[in-house]
């Protein structure tokens, strides 16, 4: 396993054929300089010994497991949650974005930059930025604050700057682009901070390890609670940082499955669905190589979710890797599998899931009906709270 984690990836960022850093000379030369002072930094006594301290007392970690009695009852098998939920700020993403922070902190930064989507990785780096007392300045589409209204309010008690983007489709795409331009203004006194395990290397390095957290803690918990390991661990993949997360922590253990769910929207209609490990082709996005839903030029297709968040054209390289030894597998979950599992596991648990999870609940239900006598561990990797008038004003109440 030690082997596993030094191998992957290389000195180049590559997992295999994936990932790597297809980036402008000016961006390259910051990314290797970010690469350096990861690998001195993050390995120090002091710096591993204040992000536990920050997980413990300032997150709440470590998240709990949960046996879920009543949905076992009603599905079979046996279901069991990694409660990221119940991480601060409601999901995993605030894991990489305290490690971000505090990278930032040692490197001697004042900024931190990054675009959002739906806004959920903007308020998760607010809210680094706030604890370690940095400025934070989020770009996002036009199109998206006007969708996002509360997280857009939300960064902006935080303290951070929303800097609207206006240009091409106001959306995501544009977002990045405009981050990373304002990053090469002033690369000494600020740091992009992804948001995923995407993007040039080092970041799917970075984020994954921030990330690992959850697949020691849930393995740990799992084997004292049971007396053995999953029979099956599985998790939503937008980019895949809450899945790598958890799978990382699982990757020697050869009887344990593990399963992907990629959302399939409303259909596999280009433009309907955001299933790029399951439907895409090789190809370059966003500075790495990754499987992609392109169009013949090469360029990202429009992508759709149900959940914002899993809505991207791409995917993290170590997936794809994980996909072509078939370490990994890879299924999918459509709006109806996640609605459907939303208010299930509401109704019968008590826990509203965010709808990024759902994906992942809905395919541990029906697993758990096929197969009565086995486990499964569920990353859920965040809480439903933001998605409840969504869901209202879009599907209304629904009986399970
Ligand atoms: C952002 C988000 C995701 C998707 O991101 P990954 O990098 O694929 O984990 C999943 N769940 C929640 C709750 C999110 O906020």
């Amino acid at each position: 396993m030690n082997d596993y984690f030094k191998d992957f990836p290389n000195n180049e960022g590559f997992y295999g054929e994936y990932g790597g850093s297809f980036i402008p000379p000016v961006l390259q030369t910051e990314m290797e300089k970010i690469t350096d002072a990861y690998f001195s930094i993050s390995k120090s006594h002091e710096f591993i010994s204040e992000l536990r301290s920050i997980r413990k007392h300032f997150q709440g970690r470590p998240t709990p497991t949960y046996y879920c009695k009543n949905l076992s009852n009603r599905c079979g098998g046996r279901i069991y949650l990694k409660r990221e939920d119940l991480n601060h700020t409601g999901a995993h993403k605030l894991n990489h974005c305290m490690g971000e922070g505090l990278l930032a902190k040692y490197l001697g930064k004042k900024k931190l930059i990054a675009e959002t989507g739906a806004g959920q990785h903007g308020v998760a780096l607010a809210t680094a930025a706030a604890y370690f007392g940095l400025e934070c300045e989020i770009h996002m589409g036009e199109v998206d604050i006007a969708k996002e209204h509360p997280n857009v309010v939300k960064m902006k008690i935080l303290g951070a700057k929303v800097i609207p983007v206006s240009r091409g489709l106001k959306t995501l795409k544009e977002a990045v682009d405009s981050a990373f331009e304002a990053y090469l203004e002033d690369p000494i006194n600020s740091i992009y901070c992804i948001g995923s395990v995407v993007g040039p290397h080092p970041f799917p390095m970075m984020v994954r390890d921030f990330q690992h957290v959850v697949g020691i803690e849930a393995r740990e918990q799992f084997l004292d609670m049971t007396g053995e390991l999953p029979d099956t661990v599985t998790a939503c993949v937008g980019g895949g940082s809450n899945a790598m997360g958890m799978f990382s922590g699982f990757l020697q253990d050869e009887n344990v499955r593990l399963v992907g769910v990629e959302p399939t929207g409303r259909s596999l209609k280009i433009g309907d669905h955001a299933a790029s490990l399951s439907y895409g082709s090789k190809g370059v996005m966003h500075g790495f190589r990754t499987y992609l839903l392109q169009d013949e030029e090469g360029n990202p297709q429009p992508v759709y979710s149900i959940a914002s968040g899993l809505d991207y054209p791409g995917s993290g390289p170590e997936h794809c890797m994980l996909k072509d030894e078939g370490k990994v597998e890879y299924t999918t979950a459509n709006d109806e599998d996640c609605l459907n599992a939303f208010y299930t596991l509401s109704r019968v648990e008590g826990i509203i899931p965010a709808l990024e999870s759902a994906h992942a609940v809905s395919y541990a239900m029906k697993y758990a009906a096929e197969n009565p006598r086995k486990s499964i561990l569920v990353n859920l990797s965040g809480r439903g709270d933001k998605d409840i008038d969504f869901v209202i004003d879009n599907y209304g109440i629904r009986e399970i």
